[in-house]
Formats: C-alpha cells, structure tokens, sequence
C-alpha cells in the first residue's frame, strides 16, 4: 500500500478549504512517458503500481470506519488485464505509477465496503490526490467515448499516449483531449449584494452564480460580460479571476470569477434563466433559513464563489442560521 494515504483535506466545515477539484494532488502527469512501450509496460508491472477502473463516469470509492473514503485501488495484477483502455495518469513523489481503466462496467467487491460513485459525490469526499485522479480519468474516459471517429475523415480512431491521443489509422490525424473553457461568475453591485439566478430546469429555490461558455474569437472577461448581460440584463465593468475547475460533464473547464455590475435593474432572458435576484448577505441568510433558497450543489465551485462572497461556509438545508 501507498504510504501517500491520507485523510481527506476537504472537510466541509473548513472555510479556508481549497475549491473541490481545484487542490494540489501531489501527481506529477508524467506526460514524456505516455509514448514510450517499454516504460509504460514495465510501470504496469512493477508491484508498487495502482490501478482503478473507471466506468460511465464512475469509480468505486471505499468509506473507511475512520470517517476518510478512498479510491479503491489495486495492484495491477489483480486488474483485468484484457482491457485495452488503459489511461496512464501519472506518478507521485514515491515513484508510485497510477493507472485507470476504462471498463463497461465497475468489477465487483461484494467482499467489501466499496461502493460505486459518480464524481459530484465522490469529488467532496476523496482525498485530494484521489479527487484529482478520479477527475482526470473521468474526463479522458469521457472524450474516449465522444471521439471514436475522426472529425477530419470520419473513419474509426483508436487510442493512443496511454489514453491522451486517439489516432486515426485511416488519415493519420492526431487528436487530443479537448477541454472547453467556460465562465462562472458572481457577480456583486455597489452595495456589495450577489446576482444569483435559478436556470429554467433547476428545482424551485436553487439559485446559484450565472455561467456560460466562451465563445470562439471571445476573451474570457467578454465572455463574462456577456453570459451576465444575455441571462440577467445586466452590465459588469471589472472582472477579477479567482480560480478554475476541471469540470468533466462532459469536457468543461470552469474559469471563476468576480464580477462588479456597473447596473442593478434585472431583465432574465427567460431561456437559460427563469429568475435572477439580488440577494445581500442577510437576505441569503434569511432565504437559507426559511427554505426559500436552497443552497448550491456542494462540488462546484458557484458554491465557493457564494461561499468566498459570504465570508463563512454556507448553511446546510436543516441548519439553524
Ligand atoms: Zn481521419
């Protein structure tokens, strides 16, 4: 076993805690070795080496009786060894080579507490170098499966670079994981209140920061301007980044930031978003607290921007504000 196990740094209750998806996971890629054979093989059998199977965006995570969930991870002579959808991910600082497989389905482990999860729950729960190894082979497992033809011929690719490349054998195109960058923002007005709207398809009272996509030819601060103006009628002079998610659902970056309106009146396009309210900081707490307003989706990072604004973790549907 790894001596890099470690208790999980995400707790919920601490708010100086790094964004979800966004801490150092102490991996090094390693990407010089994704084309070499013979190092990949002989890391694959080396005894110290982990693997897990990635599958529909899930892995199997284990609840340990100390309170800390794990990846479950094995050595990779107890991994399926027909699987040909072999992602390497990287190395620690011990040497340690980590692998993901991409399988039809997780294996069984009906012998233990494992169970399977998708990254909105396992991303709050694993430890930071667990989160960031699910993340990774989450997003390569989703582009695997987006891009099995080549967008230049239309014939098959197959996988390559220990699962960074899909090459097509037809026309020799290269192609690479994309990631598509998209803008989250909160935004505030000169009374120091949020902007946070509910889209269309979001149960009654969920409300959370504005976010769009980046559009080609577009800056990210022009992208925010514009995504705030299009969903909420309103206009935002300064923009101030404040960190990045790897959002893997199926290929998004989130980019986030803070974002001062230069207008307060609200007009909703009504199309992404149904409502649109400015809320200071009382007013959020009072809405907590009635159940008026229920609370952003713990994993993201709108949930750290509302939290970042707030200046305290944000109340628990049940908790007494
Ligand atoms: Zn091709």
């Amino acid at each position: 076993m790894s001596n890099l196990k470690h208790a999980s740094t995400v707790g919920p209750d601490r708010p100086d805690r790094p964004i979800s998806l966004t801490a150092p996971t102490g991996i090094d890629r390693a990407a010089h070795h994704r084309l070499d054979e013979a190092w990949l093989a002989a890391a694959w059998s080396h005894p110290t080496t982990r693997v897990f199977v990635v599958s529909g965006g899930q892995v199997l995570i284990d609840d340990r009786p100390d309170g800390t969930t794990e990846l479950v991870m094995t050595p990779a002579f107890e991994a399926p060894v027909t699987e040909t959808h072999r992602y390497f991910l990287g190395t620690d600082a011990d040497g340690v080579s980590y692998f993901a497989l991409q399988k039809d389905s997780l294996p069984g482990r009906m012998d233990q507490s494992a169970r399977p999860a998708g990254l909105r729950e396992a991303g709050l729960l694993l430890s930071d170098r667990d989160a960031g190894l699910m993340v990774h082979a989450v997003a390569l497992e989703n582009w695997q499966r987006l891009h099995r033809f080549c967008s230049r011929c239309g014939e098959r690719t197959v996988i390559a670079a220990a699962g960074h490349i899909r090459r097509c054998q037809a026309c020799g195109a290269e192609h690479y994981p994309r990631t598509d960058p998209a803008v989250i923002m909160l935004v505030t007005d000169d009374q120091d209140r949020a902007l946070l709207g509910r889209q269309v398809h979001w149960p009654e009272g969920r409300f959370s920061t504005l976010a769009g996509f980046v559009e080609p030819g577009e800056s990210i601060e022009q992208s925010v301007a514009r995504e705030v103006f299009e969903e909420a009628g309103v206009t935002v002079g300064e923009v101030d980044y404040i960190a990045s998610q790897p959002w893997p659902f199926p290929s998004s970056l989130m980019l986030g930031f803070f974002a001062r309106a230069t207008s307060s009146e609200i007009n909703v396009d009504g199309e992404e978003i149904h409502e649109a309210r400015w809320f200071s900081r009382e007013d959020l707490a009072a809405a907590f607290e009635s159940g008026e307003v229920l609370p952003p989706y713990g994993i993201s990072i709108a949930s750290r921007l509302i939290e970042l604004w707030y200046g305290k973790p944000l109340p628990k549907p049940g908790d007494v504000v």
